[in-house]
């Protein structure tokens, strides 16, 4: 389960040593050293998990995870507070703020690196690596199979993610900035109706098995995955 981590460190020798830790665990890491560094980043780019410290020069991490919980847009990212505050009420406070996840430097890289994925798997099953089943559809992670009613159906690689997302989120509605959000990531500039066109392939590949209905459109709202009618 590699993931796109991004570190908000002002300590060099914390922010190197995690560096390569996480990079030896699978994760790519982006570095910053300030909670000005991270809000630029977070313009252009959504990743899987944010590793925040508390304690930054300006704007405090505290701050920091509250403005990013406050935008729906960085609502499902997974935020991490690494702090060197270990307090019980502290701790409360992190957690209060919307972070999902707390640890009390110094911590070892092996506990950071499991906290990653138990976030993950909550927040994010869609990045994990577990086989999902809806209605005879099954799509295999590891394999990058889908098959419908054990028949193998070919999806392009966005239709395949698309698809991914929507198994792991069943039963509620996307709009389609969301679902550029959550299965673009990166590229936030690509235009809504793309999502449309990614829709009606999908669609079109999960017609070979008769799957085509579960994906719904919710008029004036987006899309949904759904094995109800
Ligand atoms: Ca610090």
């Amino acid at each position: 389960m590699a993931a796109n981590i991004l570190l908000v460190e002002d300590e060099p020798g914390i922010q190197e040593l995690l560096k390569l830790n996480l990079g030896q665990a699978g994760h790519t890491v982006t570095a910053t050293d300030d909670a000005e560094g991270a809000l630029q980043y977070l313009k252009t780019t959504l990743p899987d998990v944010i590793l925040l410290d508390w304690m930054l020069p300006g704007m405090s991490g505290i701050d920091l995870c509250r403005r990013l919980r406050a935008d729906k847009r960085y609502q499902p990212v997974p935020i991490i507070m690494l702090t060197a505050r270990g307090e019980e009420q502290d701790r409360v406070t992190g957690l209060d703020t919307g972070a999902d996840d707390y640890l009390t430097k110094p911590f070892s890289p092996r506990e950071l690196v499991s906290r990653i994925r138990a976030v993950l798997r909550r927040r994010a099953p869609q990045m994990t690596e577990e086989p999902v089943e809806t209605a005879g559809l099954e799509l295999d992670p590891v394999s990058h199979r889908v098959t419908g009613n054990g028949r193998l159906l070919e999806l392009g690689p966005t239709e395949f993610r698309l698809l991914h997302f929507f198994m792991t989120h069943p039963e509620r509605v996307f709009a389609r900035s969301q679902l550029l959000d959550q299965v673009w990531g990166d590229d936030v500039f690509v235009e809504e109706r793309t999502v449309d066109v990614y829709i009606r392939r999908l669609r079109l590949a999960l017609e070979a098995s008769g799957h085509n209905d579960l994906v719904q459109t919710v008029r004036g709202a987006g899309y949904r995955f759904s094995a109800r009618r």
